[in-house]
């Protein structure tokens, strides 16, 4: 067999005999209704037919041609929207389908199994209305709404990372102390003064604008209104994409999410927004955003990425070792390889039970807590680690499975593998997610001078 019929194995959809991965069996009814599993088992064929068979394409193929990628980006993402998941979450007096934070998660698995940069995207829109619906504010979900429900096709993103480092803004015990843009009051607006590194999809609006995509919505940008201030001061303003004042370097060149984040250098010299653009609106509650629906959340959304980004190696890999054959039988099919296929199913099996566990509990918080509270971040750090760290070992397995097969270039394997990894670093990483378990287990603790600020 030649090494391109090798690779024609067939396009894992999940429903090929792997019961097991199906949408009846994966989302548990414990967690979530019949009719939330339909609309999973619905996404899913469409992920399947629109999106699979342009996995290459949106990193612009093997040379990673920036106008092939631009264009299937564009064109996917729209794609999406009119299907209808970036109004999924949004609340039908709005005129979006008032879908469940649960389906929010089942957007992001599915979404991912194709690919976790475009899941990522959506994901800025659902994250973007989460705040938006936390911080009660209906005034700016009906101004926004328009762009999200209709024809037109937005993007969103959100800016956290500074130069003093992406996991000191997460570290509570910093108290947003090394956090340096400025929003200050200015009769009937804030000007912002600042510069972010990492945010993506950033850049001019005209690089948001083309044949399938309308223009970039904007940025929700973490900021505090005194220097001095710590926790207090701490926000989140609404900057529109095409405000006056904002500067962006060139799109960064990176390891994974070739082009579907787009992260460049921010600079907002003098940017002017209205006062209600400011997302918080009383004392102590944009810290409580911030902790709880922008970084818990955040990571929670990234669990079940992962989950998803490693069921797709895991099909691929299930499919391989069917046809490759060793001495007259499927490598499957000696222990030795089905038990290391069985540890990969168990870690992306538990990754989802855990990451629907913990958004049925964000669903209660009578009973378990608020999301910004210690006992959830710790749970949201869990869900995020373990599917983190499931992600590093599947694809890993299954490279090793399928030997020089999974490291060819048409496999996807090598790309889910670059992929994955950023998303155990973002919003804090590893570590962070570590220290933030150990908080909500036995904390409050800190290691910086002054008094704990858990
Ligand atoms: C593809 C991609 C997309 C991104 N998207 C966005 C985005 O949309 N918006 C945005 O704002 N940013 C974004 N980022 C930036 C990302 O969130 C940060 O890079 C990340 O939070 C880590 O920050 P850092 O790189 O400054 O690393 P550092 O802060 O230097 O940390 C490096 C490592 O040191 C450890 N560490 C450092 N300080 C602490 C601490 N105080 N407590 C515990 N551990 C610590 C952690 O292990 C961490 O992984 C993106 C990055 C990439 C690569």
């Amino acid at each position: 067999m030649s090494r391109s019929e090798q690779m024609q194995h067939p396009c894992p959809d999940g429903l090929g005999g792997y019961k097991l991965l199906s949408a009846r069996q994966k989302y548990n009814l414990a967690f979530c209704s019949e009719d939330e599993v339909e609309v999973a088992e619905h996404f899913r064929r469409f992920v399947d037919a629109e999106l699979m068979p342009y996995r290459h394409d949106i990193e612009g193929g093997w040379h990673r041609d920036p106008k092939l990628a631009k264009e299937t980006i564009h064109r996917l993402y729209a794609k999406l929207l009119d299907f209808g998941v970036g109004r999924a979450i949004l609340p039908t007096k709005f005129g979006g389908d008032g879908l469940s934070p649960v389906v929010r998660q089942m957007i992001n698995e599915e979404l991912a199994r194709a690919d976790i940069g475009l899941a990522t995207k959506v994901g800025k829109l659902h994250w973007a209305i989460s705040v938006l619906i936390a911080a009660g504010r209906d005034d700016l979900l009906e101004e926004l709404a328009p762009r999200i429900t209709g024809d037109e096709v937005w993007t969103a993103c959100f800016a956290i990372t500074e130069p003093a480092g992406g996991a000191n803004v997460e570290d509570p015990a910093l108290g947003y102390r090394t956090l340096n843009t400025v929003a200050t009051e200015d009769g009937d607006e804030y000007i912002i003064n600042g510069h972010k590194l990492w945010p993506g999809p950033a850049g001019p609006s005209e690089n948001f604008q083309s044949e399938h995509m309308t223009e970039h919505l904007g940025y929700w940008v973490i900021a505090i209104t005194d220097p001095a201030g710590g926790e207090d001061s701490a926000g989140i303003f609404y900057v529109p994409g095409d405000s006056a004042g904002l500067e962006f370097s060139q799109p960064y060149e990176k390891m994974g999410f070739s082009y579907t984040e787009a992260n460049t250098d921010i600079w907002f010299n003098n940017v002017r927004i209205p006062k209600r653009y400011r997302i918080d609106t009383e004392p102590g509650q944009g810290t409580k955003l911030i902790k709880g629906y922008v970084i818990g959340l955040g990571r929670l959304a990234g669990a079940a990425r992962l989950t998803g980004l490693s069921e797709a190696v895991f099909e691929t890999c299930l499919d391989w070792t069917k046809n490759r054959i060793i001495e007259g039988k499927p490598m499957r099919e000696r222990s030795l390889f089905a038990a290391t296929l069985a540890e990969m199913w168990r870690g992306i099996e538990m990754s989802r039970q855990y990451y629907l566990s913990v958004t049925s509990q964000v669903m209660n918080p009578e009973v378990y807590g608020n999301p910004w509270e210690a006992q959830m971040k710790a749970k949201f750090s869990a869900a995020r680690s373990f599917a983190g760290d499931t992600a590093m070992m599947v694809t890993n397995k299954a490279m090793q499975l399928m030997g020089s097969a999974g490291y060819a270039y048409e496999s996807h394997i090598e790309k889910y593998m670059r992929d994955y990894k950023i998303v155990q670093m973002w919003l804090g990483g590893a570590e962070r997610d570590r220290l933030d378990m150990a908080q909500g287990l036995f904390g409050p603790f800190t290691w910086a001078p002054g008094e704990p600020r858990e």
